[in-house]
C-alpha cells in the first residue's frame, strides 16, 4: 500500500502488546490504517477472527505523539518493580554465583527476594498466564506473558492462587500465589525472572514500560473523535 518501513515497524511495535505476530495472524485478518501519507497515522485498527484492537493518535502536552485505546490508555501496561513485599534481596542478577545447593558457580539471571513463607506474590503487570505448574528446580511456578515481548516468572511458590489456570488473564497487583520453598531452594523466597524477547533481563535495572493515559482534560475530546472515526467506518 506504499506505507513506509518506519510506519510498519511502529504499527508492529504498538500492536505487539495485543497481538502475537508469530501466532495470532490469520489469512483474512485486516488492518485499517487511517492518515495522510508522510505523516503518522491517526488511527490503527486490527480486525481478526478472535479480536479487534483499535488505537488512536494523541499528542500530549509535551508534544509527544502516542497511540491510545478508546479508554484513553496505551496498550502497554505498567510493571511493578518488585512483585511482593519482601524482607531483603538475597541474590541479585549476576553472571557468576556460587550455588548453595549445587556447590558450583553458575549464572543467576533473576532476583531472589527473601520473604516470609506465605507472603502474597503479585502479577508484575497485566498479562496472561502461560504456565501454572510444578517445574523441576523452579518448583511451583507461574509464568505470565505481557504482550508478545515480555514474560515474567515467579518460582518456589508454596501454593497458587485459587481459580488461576493457564490462559487466565491477570491484572497488575493481582495475587497469583504465595512465597514458599518448592523446587531447588534452601528457604522461603521468591525467584523472579524478567524476560524480554526471550532473554532474561535484570528486573532491578531494566527500563520497564509505564502505561500512559490521555490527560483527563483531553479525554472527552479524544473519545468523541475516536467514536466518530469508528462510526464512519
Ligand atoms: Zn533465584
Amino acid at each position: 500500500m506504499g506505507i513506509n518501513q518506519k510506519t510498519i515497524n511502529n504499527i508492529v511495535r504498538i500492536f505487539s502488546w495485543s497481538i502475537d505476530f508469530n501466532r495470532d495472524l490469520k489469512r483474512g485478518d485486516r488492518f485499517i490504517i487511517i492518515g495522510k501519507r508522510r505523516t503518522a497515522p491517526s488511527t490503527l485498527i486490527y480486525i481478526g477472527k478472535k479480536k479487534r484492537v483499535a488505537v488512536f493518535s494523541h499528542t500530549d502536552k509535551y508534544g509527544r505523539l502516542g497511540y491510545y485505546g478508546i479508554n484513553g490508555k496505551t496498550l502497554y501496561p505498567s510493571f511493578l518493580r518488585a512483585p511482593l513485599k519482601y524482607k531483603y534481596i538475597s541474590s541479585k542478577f549476576q553472571l557468576k554465583r556460587f550455588h548453595p545447593i549445587l556447590k558450583t558457580w553458575r549464572p543467576h539471571r533473576a532476583v531472589d527476594y527473601a520473604a516470609k513463607y506465605g507472603t502474597p506474590v503479585y502479577a508484575a503487570a497485566d498479562g496472561i498466564i502461560k504456565h501454572r505448574k510444578r517445574m523441576g528446580a523452579l518448583g511451583k511456578s507461574v509464568h505470565i506473558t505481557h504482550g508478545s515481548n515480555y514474560l515474567t516468572v515467579y518460582a518456589h511458590l508454596s501454593r497458587f492462587s485459587r481459580g488461576l489456570r493457564a490462559s487466565s488473564r491477570v491484572k497488575r497487583g493481582q495475587v497469583i500465589g504465595y512465597v514458599g520453598s518448592t523446587g531447588r531452594s534452601t528457604g522461603p523466597h521468591l525467584h523472579y525472572e524478567l524476560h524480554y524477547k526471550g532473554k532474561r533481563k535484570n528486573p532491578l535495572t531494566w527500563r520497564l514500560p509505564k502505561q500512559k493515559r490521555v490527560a483527563k482534560s483531553d479525554l472527552k475530546r479524544f473519545q468523541k473523535r475516536a467514536r466518530s472515526i469508528l462510526r464512519s467506518l
